[in-house]
């Protein structure tokens, strides 16, 4: 671990830090806590509260900077996609909620645009929902997803992520859904910053949305928010971890501890009074330090880009050429990843991209060091 902190808890494991330059993936650890969320979530270990009261307290402050009637915090936005398919299955019933995952009697069909399906849906049909694709895997029409339509739909859901193509659009969906009287539901994940997110999609008339605590937000890792329209938030409420009623709710294994509720409003609040264009600065002149020191590489071409071509932040795209002759992408990220400090870079295909969002100061040193000897041999 060369001039590199091993943290004690992670070395009694033997498990050693590695330099995340694939953005706020999972696998890989989502993203960094800032010292002010680490501090409330400390604060908030020592007392015990009534658990419910307080989440539904910090889901008011989510609803707040949302910009939507009612907030929660949720165990992650896969938690939150479970809940938001069961809330419009159930409805407010407790009956109906106590059922599931039978859905016997209810409305279980979630309808989803085939190019939109990824690995993350299951979400939508764990509380018992099937699944119903509609237009082809790259195209969609307003006919087809009509065609799907019917009596048992509950919702439809919508998925706004990058490289996830659109289909007909968030603003025709839930056009033609409200004109049938049908929520829609959104995952948007990954998609903060930027900031404007957070209340765009409500904005546009969606149900529901919800986002990743861990990504983006740099909060805990295993929380996430939703908001949405009263109605559906209250049924929500139901099927989560519903601590005051007998109802056996499907978001039982899914519920949120009281440090996670306040690290994650902590940290939803300090996300949206930091400045946004120096959080960009500051991956922009990390790109432009590799970049620079990646010049005169025969066939090796290195392109700056940005959310204008689906990417996450800034961030040096290494493409290579024809005449490019030194090792494969394969080679390169498994000697990245195998070195000390481990590195993990991103990157579609048959190119490498340097994600600057989790890329910790000094890191794109070591990051630029290594490529160089690799590439350079
Ligand atoms: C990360 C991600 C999820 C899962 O979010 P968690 O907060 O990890 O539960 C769901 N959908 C998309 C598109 C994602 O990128």
């Amino acid at each position: 671990m060369a001039n590199r902190v091993w943290p004690e808890v992670y070395k009694k494991l033997g498990v050693p830090p590695i330099i995340n330059a694939q953005s706020w993936v999972t696998a890989l650890g989502g993203s960094i806590m800032r010292p002010e969320v680490l501090q409330a979530m400390d604060d908030a270990a020592r007392v015990f509260v009534d658990v419910k009261q307080l989440n539904l307290a910090a889901g008011e402050i989510v609803a707040r900077i949302c910009g939507a009637e009612r907030g929660l915090v949720t165990a992650g936005c896969s938690a939150a996609q479970v809940l938001m398919v069961a809330a419009c299955m159930t409805g407010k019933s407790e009956k109906n909620a106590e059922q599931l995952p039978d859905t016997t009697g209810m409305k279980n069909e979630v309808i989803l645009f085939k190019g939109q399906r990824n690995r993350y849906d299951k979400a939508f049909v764990t509380a018992g929902a099937t699944l119903v694709e509609y237009g082809s895997a790259d195209s969609a029409t307003t006919a087809e997803l009509e065609a799907e339509i019917n009596e048992y739909t509950a919702c439809i859901a919508f998925v706004v992520a990058g490289a996830i193509p659109a289909g007909i659009g968030l603003e025709e969906t839930i056009r033609v859904a409200h004109e049938h009287g049908i929520p829609v539901i959104v995952d948007a994940a990954a998609e903060l910053p930027p900031r404007s997110n957070l209340s765009k999609f409500h904005k546009m008339g969606a149900d529901m949305v919800a986002f990743s605590g861990g990504k983006g937000i740099a909060g805990p890792q295993s929380a996430g928010l939703l908001a949405g329209k009263a109605d559906l938030m209250e049924a929500v409420v139901m099927n989560s971890l519903n601590l005051d009623s007998a109802v056996a709710a499907i978001g039982r294994p899914m519920k949120v501890s009281k440090e996670n509720i306040v690290g994650m409003v902590t940290a939803l609040q300090l996300f949206t009074d930091s400045d946004e264009a120096a959080e960009r600065e500051g991956w922009v002149s990390k790109s432009q330090f590799v970049a620079e020191r990646l010049t005169g590489i025969s066939g090796l071409r290195v392109e700056i880009e940005d959310e204008s071509s689906n990417r996450q932040g800034t961030m040096p795209v290494l493409y290579f050429e024809d005449d490019y002759d030194g090792p494969s992408v394969a080679e390169i990220k498994k000697q990245l990843e195998g070195g000390d400090p481990g590195i993990f870079v991103g990157g579609r295909g048959d190119e490498i991209s340097i994600v600057m969002v989790n890329v910790q100061d000094g890191e794109e040193i070591i990051i630029t060091e290594r490529l160089n000897e690799i590439l350079r041999n």
